[in-house]
Formats: structure tokens, C-alpha cells, sequence
């Protein structure tokens, strides 16, 4: 799909609103996005630290899981914005790709300005995602090839027999 410049703008216009309320008293590097799903409906987040600094929170996911938490799992595009344009990290990245990988990824920085528009596969080649996940479970429910158990032989039998028939 291709986007309206309006639109663009008015996304990263969105996440850079949101940015404001970011919570960053460490890195002092507020992060906005701005989601917006295939029905239409638009979500904000922000990175949320924390003072034991591995619970923070990146911007993008915090407006992915509130979508998600919405019962909303289909995206168009996501906008991001940093002071500086800055792109969203690895873990970020395979989260959007757990819910498509054409999702349109918009970078801008502080003032607004577009500094690159991309997609998720663009971001994540070779993305592991749902797809890659086939359990045996799953293989048997779709009635596929079902793989027999292995045969694996009773040592105790096999070590009675070998004894008890030594001549
Ligand atoms: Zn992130």
C-alpha cells in the first residue's frame, strides 16, 4: 500500500505528540510511536524506564501490545520518532514481525521531519515468525505426515536374552 504525504505526517505529527509523555529520567531519550491498524484505528506508546533498567519499555511495543490487548492484530504502518530519526531496535522489530512483515515502519526525528519509510521485512529479513513454529502437534492436527514414534529396544529384554542364551 502506499501512503498519502498527509498521512505520513499526520502519524509521526501523532507519535511525536505522544513523545512528550515519554518516561526517560536515564536515557533522556524519549521515543513516540504512533500505530495505526488495517481497520483503521490508531494507537500511541512511549518508552517507559524503569530504574531497574532492563523493565523498560520501547515506544513501539507499548503501542503494539495496546493494540493487540484491543483485540487489533493487523497493521499499516507504524511511525516512530526520536530526537535524532533513530530506528526501532531488534526486539521491536521482531514483535511487529510477529503480526506481518508488510506493516510500513516510518522513522522521523523531533522536528517532524520523515527520515526514512520502510517496511518490517525490510528491517528483519529472515524474520522468524509464527510460520517457522510448527510443532508435531500442529504437523498431526492439519492431518500431515505423522512421524512414528522410534522403535527403541528394551535393554533389560535384550541383556536377558543375550545371557540366557549363551550356551
Ligand atoms: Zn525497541
Amino acid at each position: 500500500m502506499t501512503l498519502k504525504k498527509e498521512e505520513k505526517q499526520s502519524l509521526i505529527d501523532l507519535a511525536n505528540e505522544a513523545r512528550r509523555r515519554a518516561y526517560v529520567p536515564y536515557s533522556n531519550y524519549p521515543v513516540g510511536a504512533a500505530l495505526r491498524t488495517k481497520s483503521g484505528r490508531l494507537y500511541t506508546g512511549v518508552n517507559i524506564e524503569n530504574a531497574a533498567y532492563p523493565q523498560t519499555m520501547c515506544a513501539e511495543r507499548v503501542a503494539i501490545f495496546k493494540a493487540v490487548s484491543d483485540g487489533e492484530m493487523e497493521f499499516e504502518v507504524i511511525a516512530v520518532v526520536t530526537n535524532n530519526g533513530g530506528s526501532p531496535c531488534g526486539g521491536c522489530r521482531q514483535v511487529m514481525a510477529e503480526f506481518g512483515l508488510d506493516t510500513i515502519v516510518l522513522f522521523a526525528d523531533g522536528k517532524g521531519n520523515l527520515t526514512k519509510e520502510t517496511t518490517v521485512h525490510e528491517l528483519l529479513p529472515e524474520a522468524f515468525t509464527p510460520k517457522h513454529l510448527v510443532t508435531e502437534k500442529s504437523r498431526q492436527a492439519k492431518g500431515k505426515t505423522q512421524v512414528k514414534k522410534p522403535v527403541v529396544p528394551c535393554v533389560r529384554v535384550c541383556l536377558f536374552a543375550a545371557v540366557y542364551s549363551q550356551p
